[in-house]
């Protein structure tokens, strides 16, 4: 009895340093409003994101925030998609008369594109590092290779490539893989078909080596040490049938802005954005299919809601006005915040900055945050200053090689020359908010476990959203406008 008194005070001791407060409270209404279930994970272009969208327009509209689509709060996005129907697909391993079946997403998955093949049938090559044989014929086959350590040139007449997963990446594919899908803007033509790209699981990788004199794990250990990598033909075929559907789709980007009090100021726009969509239903892990998408990027969408509804409580008006621009498909390749800079609704050149909202996890004490484009324009030196207010540290980003600059929509906003940063939670090496971050990355990225049920900090989410309030009242309060103070990088 005793120990389960100490368990309970114990308990309530811990929930208590984590109660949020009241504005924290508020946000996580929204967030809960955004990942439930029965928004099945806001796929770009179904029902979910629909219902998704309608509840950010009403809550921008009760925030006092005025239309600024096209003929409304919306602005329709034509996609296309194109899409494998797993279960009538196949794919097998063929060496001799043994017949490997193999799971489309569970062991092997395709980047789809148009027109998509419906069958393969290929003989495999392992390609190692360096140029690749002479007299080496790769034609009509498929390159098989470890992510990482793919051979820098492969001949022009290969039919494609196989890239074997990194187990070890900082960012860990998770398998079972949600789908195979590839979307495009309507407007973006089709283009030349690529060569076939496909992704095979590391965990089932043994497979394509038996019968080489070769095994996966003998080339990864080769691959983790530097050491050169060989070429070699696999005895094994790769064939199979695949069955697409071919989609037109139309997703909503939600528009809004609050209209700046200075007579002058007020025609410039400080952009604020974040993603609405995540990646709907997929392959479940266990008994879950719902990509729930909690903290990418339901939170940050809550942010924005946050941030009108805070003006809005103090009847306070900045002297710009605010554009938030919460798009769609950015997880299909930032294809919402394409189209909008494509066919923005306020005039480019109005837009003054985009301070986008993405790669945020509040699941560890912020004390750092990462800048990306830190360097790049005057953006970056507010964000210090308003931050260091804060007590937070700014650094730029310490992982480059991931491309994160890239891989969010203040990327398409630096393309049509909009000052531009966005931010991830940072940390100190080997510390445990390190491990908290990697463990996030490794566990519940993309998955369904970036659910609602999974840990986070109150106070780490709460600081966030005080500091971005400050810095968009900052910026939009300032005498100048952002200025770029690097070149403007380009795709
Ligand atoms: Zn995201």
């Amino acid at each position: 009895m005793k120990q389960l008194a100490l368990a309970v005070a114990v308990l309530s001791l811990s929930l208590l340093a984590t109660q949020p407060n009241q504005a924290t409270k508020r946000w996580w209404q929204h967030v809960v409003a955004l990942s439930g279930d029965d928004l099945q994970g806001r796929d770009a272009g179904g029902e979910g994101y629909r219902k998704a969208a309608r509840y950010v327009v009403t809550q921008f509209e009760r925030a006092g925030l005025k239309a600024a689509g096209e003929g409304g709060y919306y602005q329709s996005v034509p996609l296309h998609e194109i899409r494998l129907v797993p279960r009538d697909s196949s794919a097998e391993l063929v060496r001799g008369q043994t017949v490997t079946p193999l799971r489309w997403l569970h062991q092997v998955t395709i980047r789809m594109r148009e027109p998509m093949p419906n069958r393969i049938d290929a003989p495999l090559i392992f390609g190692g590092g360096g140029d690749a044989p002479q007299g080496l014929d790769m034609r009509g086959k498929l390159i098989v290779s470890l992510n990482g350590h793919a051979p820098p040139a492969i001949a022009a007449d290969a039919l494609g490539a196989i890239s074997i997963d990194n187990p070890n990446a900082l960012e860990p594919p998770h398998w079972p893989l949600q789908y195979a899908v590839t979307m495009r803007l309507a407007e973006t033509p089709a283009g030349k078909p690529a060569p076939l790209a496909l992704r095979f699981n590391p965990a089932e990788a043994e497979l394509l080596f038996q019968g080489s004199g070769h095994s996966y794990k003998e080339l990864a250990d080769l691959a983790a040490q530097a050491k050169p990598l060989p070429w070699f033909a696999l005895p094994s075929a790769f064939r199979a049938s695949l069955q697409s559907s071919a989609a037109d789709l139309k997703s909503d980007n939600v528009l809004a802005v609050l209209p700046g009090s200075d007579p002058v100021l007020a025609k410039e726009y400080v952009v604020v954005s974040a993603h609405l969509d995540g990646y709907g239903i997929g392959e479940p892990w266990g008994a879950d299919s719902i990509y729930n998408g909690a903290f990418d990027d339901a939170a940050y969408v809550a942010t924005l809601i946050d941030l009108a509804e805070r003006l809005h409580d103090a009847h306070k008006t900045l002297r710009r006005s605010i554009l938030f621009c919460v798009v769609t498909a950015e997880e299909k390749g930032l294809l919402g915040s394409k189209y909008f800079t494509a066919h923005p609704t306020v005039p480019k050149e109005q837009m003054v900055a985009d301070i986008n909202l993405d790669q945020l996890r509040p699941i560890f004490p912020l004390k750092i945050l990462t800048t990306l484009a830190l360097n790049q324009s005057t953006l970056g030196d507010t964000v210090k200053t308003v931050a260091n207010s804060m007590g937070i540290k700014i650094q730029p980003d310490p992982e480059p090689e991931r491309n994160l600059l890239r891989r969010s929509d203040h990327w398409n906003f630096m393309q049509i020359g909009v000052p531009s940063v966005g931010f991830i939670f940072g940390f100190e090496k080997g510390t445990p908010d390190e491990a908290a971050y990697r463990e996030w990355y490794a566990k519940r990225y993309h998955s369904p476990l970036d659910d609602l049920n999974q840990p986070w900090l109150p106070e780490a989410a709460a600081k966030f959203n005080d500091f971005f309030n400050r810095l968009v009242e900052t910026v939009g309060n300032a005498d100048a406008r952002p200025q770029w103070t690097a070149q403007q990088p380009l795709h």
